[in-house]
């Protein structure tokens, strides 16, 4: 019987992957320079190649595309039906920036990319239900308009048109000229004289007390979680509340987490669709809550539709699905993403203090955002020649 072939280990792909990186020449001049291949960067690349331009992405990872594969835990939430400015941070921004640009917009691309896509409760995801189908497309498509992947190349300075990076298959330390640079690797790299928010996290778990988290733990429940401070709603969104021993998580509470301070209060009710009285008589007739909520949560908690828990903190931060803050949106032209004040410099992404709500409105940001810059870049680049 053939012996079944031996997955390589780790350090064994790394090393391959280093070998194929360092294997790849990089010219020593470009029109546009994308600095970061991730969600951003690759929609850029493929934008700017697709206007014409010679384009090379600096990648510090060994592949690009990578930080797409762990999204929608791993089937990407690529974009979102009610995709609208209102939902993120800075609406005007995003307004400006978008115009009439939608969620039909990034379907249309990933169509022409050759992408299936599936709608569940208004979110789009791959219809393969693999990130790695996403990431795949954009490469392919990359890949048509010629563009480089430098990958395991590090950026470490942009000074005018110079870009400086480091190999890290040779820590070799080395400089390229680029008609125009999109910035697109979130907190990897600030350039110096801007001016940016201190990154923090968003969009995780929050940690709590008040409630017997460590017997719930585990246990889930469709609730509508409202985040109050002193006694007023600031938020409330209704979907699965997952326990957990520290607190709360669920994308409902990623949400949340988008507002919470210690010192709030969430309360859930664990039957929304429920009117109290409704709730009382079925209750009266069970003899509990056991027929309404999992029962394992009214052994811990009893027959209660309302319960209340004080936010101490935010949890799982290193997970957490975006960074607040960034280069401070007011220094760049929404139009084309290119700093007022450094002409040829552009930005895409969570590099700018831009983020919105779980759903695919982060990505799709990513998306739109990078095809802005892209396409600009190229254009300021051909002007410049
Ligand atoms: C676990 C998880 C799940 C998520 N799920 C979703 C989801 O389902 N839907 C959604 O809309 N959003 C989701 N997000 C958020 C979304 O992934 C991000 O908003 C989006 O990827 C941001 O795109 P970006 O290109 O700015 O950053 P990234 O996609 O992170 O790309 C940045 C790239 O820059 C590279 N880089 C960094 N520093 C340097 C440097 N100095 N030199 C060269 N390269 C560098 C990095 O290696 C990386 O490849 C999720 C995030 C996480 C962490």
């Amino acid at each position: 019987m053939a012996r079944a072939a031996r997955k390589p280990s780790r350090a064994r792909m790394r090393e391959q992957l280093l070998a194929e990186a360092a294997a790849i020449a990089l010219p020593d001049a470009v029109d546009v320079c994308v600095c970061g291949g991730g969600a951003a960067g690759l929609a850029a690349a493929i934008a700017a190649a697709e206007a014409g331009a010679a384009v090379l992405v600096l990648e510090r990872g060994l592949r690009c595309g990578e930080s797409i594969l762990a999204t929608g835990n791993g089937r990407c939430n690529l974009s979102n039906r009610a995709l609208a400015p209102e939902a993120f941070n800075d609406p005007d921004f995003v307004r400006a920036a978008f115009g009439s640009f939608g969620c039909e917009n990034i379907l249309a691309f990933f169509a022409q990319c050759g992408l299936a896509t599936i709608c569940e409760n208004g979110r789009i995801y791959p219809a393969s239900n693999q990130a790695a189908s996403v990431r795949e497309v954009l490469l392919a498509r990359a890949r048509r308009g010629r563009v480089i992947f430098g990958c395991a190349r590090e950026l470490e300075g942009i000074e005018g048109g110079t870009i400086a990076f480091r190999e890290l298959f040779s820590e070799e330390r080395h400089t390229l000229a680029a008609g125009a640079v999109v910035l697109a690797c979130r907190e990897g790299y600030l350039p110096d004289g801007l001016a940016a928010a201190p990154f923090t996290p968003a969009l995780c778990p929050i940690a709590a007390e008040g409630l017997p988290f460590k017997e719930l733990d585990g246990r889930r429940v469709h609730a509508r979680a409202a985040l109050m401070r002193r006694g007023v709603p600031v938020l409330q969104e209704e979907g699965e509340v997952l326990f957990r021993s520290y607190g709360l998580s669920g994308i409902v509470i990623f949400d949340l987490s988008r507002a919470a301070c210690p010192g709030d209060t969430i309360e859930l009710d664990l039957a929304p669709a429920l009117d109290d009285a409704l709730f009382f008589e079925l209750t009266e007739r069970a003899g509990s809550a056991r027929g309404i909520i999992d029962p394992s949560i009214v052994d811990v908690m009893g027959s209660a539709k309302h319960l209340s828990c004080t936010v101490t903190g935010l949890a799982q931060t290193e997970h957490a699905q975006v960074r607040r803050g960034g280069l401070a949106t007011a220094q760049f032209d929404p139009a084309t993403l290119m700093a007022y004040g450094k002409p040829g410099l552009f930005a895409a992404g969570e590099v700018l203090d831009i983020d919105g709500p779980c759903g695919g409105y982060n990505l799709s940001w990513a998306w739109r955002s990078g095809q802005i810059a892209g396409t600009a870049a190229a254009a300021f680049a051909r002007a410049r020649a």
